[in-house]
């Protein structure tokens, strides 16, 4: 069969660029998934700064004071393991469902194609369909273009700087962040970081829209490693669709020696990156399935069967048996199970409290006028949790009566606080000249949050 793929095109212009492409408004099945989860993600985006937990914002990753916290959980520097933690959980469960569904992350749920495709609704809604689009961009300047342009760029600019300033509520308390706005009393630090946040929206899901994905985001480099022949990607059956070529409804297309694909380029017309899938799989293709939809549409006009383009995969489309859950799949799946759990684990099993001891630095060990040997200590307790707590102070491992230790101590939510503790002991009660011994640090109010910290006493 000879297949009449335009290799001029898939050669010279592998997809055109950014200024040539009109997006024709696309809906159907894929679309409808699209656009719902699309929906979903940005009002998580924007509501999440208010929800309030513990009359406190739930989530708020505080970087002046270096505290991050989710809910009823507060992170500090000292819990830096859990960024990395989360990092390897989202590279597996990345390896995975690219493996698995190809590049469905940046169709779907990726914030440059989330925020690109509210920025061409506008547009659409303002400059009207494509075509009113195309004639509207040729046509020479008059009152109402200028209008129509101005607007548009109003809007997407209100857009930016909401969209940034709602990123930054995640940063700055939001209450203390809208409170400035309004007075007009934002640091120079907030303003910069808004501005900066603002241009980078607007300039990317406005003006470079699929560039950032095909010249930018390094996964679109280096997500065809993870492919395999089992990857489900968009793809176009062309020993169906070939020979392509116009023709009437009622045509027969036995007669005419004609494939499926009547070469209505409403594929192309659809395509946000502006490629044709017709001449195969391109890095350039996000898997946003607006192409299958466009396509189907045109198939049931024409009473065809569905799915000239649609979801596959390499064996598939070579008429063999799919296996989906081979050894990869299943181990970077199980990979990013076990790195769940383990994250999971920690976070259980973390105690909310940290303790340091420092030893005085001038002096191991101190005999004072009554012959008896002290040492002195400093003991740094940072409360982790988001209420004040109290907190016991014992030791372990000296065996000797009448130890004076300090009484309980409250310390403030996300305070270090220090509590000097000199420890004076008969230096005849000890066998040796370096004991080691342990403080044992507990709260009153949370008895699971205890720390035991070991150290050592000098009497020589
Ligand atoms: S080829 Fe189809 S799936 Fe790929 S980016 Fe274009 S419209 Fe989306
Ligand atoms: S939408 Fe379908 S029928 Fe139309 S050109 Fe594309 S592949 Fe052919």
């Amino acid at each position: 069969m000879k297949f009449n793929l335009q290799e001029e095109q898939l050669i010279i212009k592998p997809y055109k660029s950014q200024t040539d492409v009109y997006v024709r408004e696309q809906h159907g099945f894929y679309q409808k998934i699209r656009r719902s989860l699309n929906w979903c993600l940005m009002l998580l985006f924007i509501a999440m700064p208010y929800v309030q937990y513990n009359n406190q914002q739930a989530v708020l990753l505080d970087v002046v004071k270096q505290e991050f916290r989710i809910f009823n959980m507060t992170f500090w520097p000292q819990d830096f393991i859990l960024l990395a933690g989360i990092f390897i959980v989202a590279a597996f469960a990345l390896f995975f469902v690219t493996t698995w569904l190809g590049r469905v992350w940046c169709g779907y749920a990726c914030p440059q194609t989330v925020w690109t495709l509210l920025f061409v609704w506008v547009e659409h809604r303002i400059e009207g369909t494509r075509n009113q689009r195309m004639a509207l961009d040729k046509a020479p300047w008059t009152l109402t273009k200028a209008t129509k342009k101005t607007f548009k760029h109003l809007i997407w600019q209100l857009m930016s700087i909401f969209t940034a300033t709602t990123f930054l509520s995640y940063f700055v308390p939001f209450s203390e962040l809208y409170s400035t706005m309004l007075t007009l009393e934002w640091s120079r630090a907030v303003t910069l970081w808004v501005l900066l946040f603002a241009i980078s929206t607007y300039i990317n899901a406005g003006w470079m829209r699929e560039h950032v994905c095909i010249h930018l985001c390094p996964y679109s480099r280096f997500q065809s490693a993870m492919f395999d022949k089992n990857t489900s990607m968009v793809s176009y059956d062309a020993k169906r669709g070939e020979n392509r070529g116009p023709r009437k409804r009622k045509d027969d297309i036995k007669e005419t020696g004609l494939g499926d694909c009547v070469d209505c380029n409403l594929c192309v017309d659809v395509c946000p990156a502006g490629i044709d899938i017709r001449n195969g799989m391109q890095y350039e293709c996000i898997n946003c399935g607006l192409c299958i939809d466009a396509c189907d549409q045109t198939m049931e006009k024409f009473n065809y069967p569905k799915g000239l383009i649609s979801y596959s995969n390499e064996s598939q489309q070579a008429g063999k048996k799919s296996k989906r859950f081979d050894l990869k799949l299943s181990a970077y799946g199980a990979l990013t199970l076990v790195s769940i759990l383990l994250l999971a684990l920690w976070i259980e099993n973390r105690v909310p409290l940290d303790v340091s001891i420092i030893r005085d630095r001038t002096a191991l060990y101190r005999v004072n006028f009554e012959g008896i040997v002290e040492n002195t200590y400093t003991l740094k307790i940072l409360n982790k949790t988001q209420v004040a707590l109290h907190f016991n102070i014992d030791v372990k491992g000296l065996n000797v009566p009448d130890i004076r230790l300090p009484k309980q101590r409250l310390v403030a939510p996300g305070i270090m606080q220090e509590i000097p503790i000199t420890l004076a002991i008969d230096g005849e009660l000890l066998a040796r000249k370096k004991t080691e011994f342990s403080f044992i640090i507990q709260s009153i109010e949370q008895p699971d949050m205890l720390i035991e910290q070991s150290t050592s006493f000098f009497t020589d």
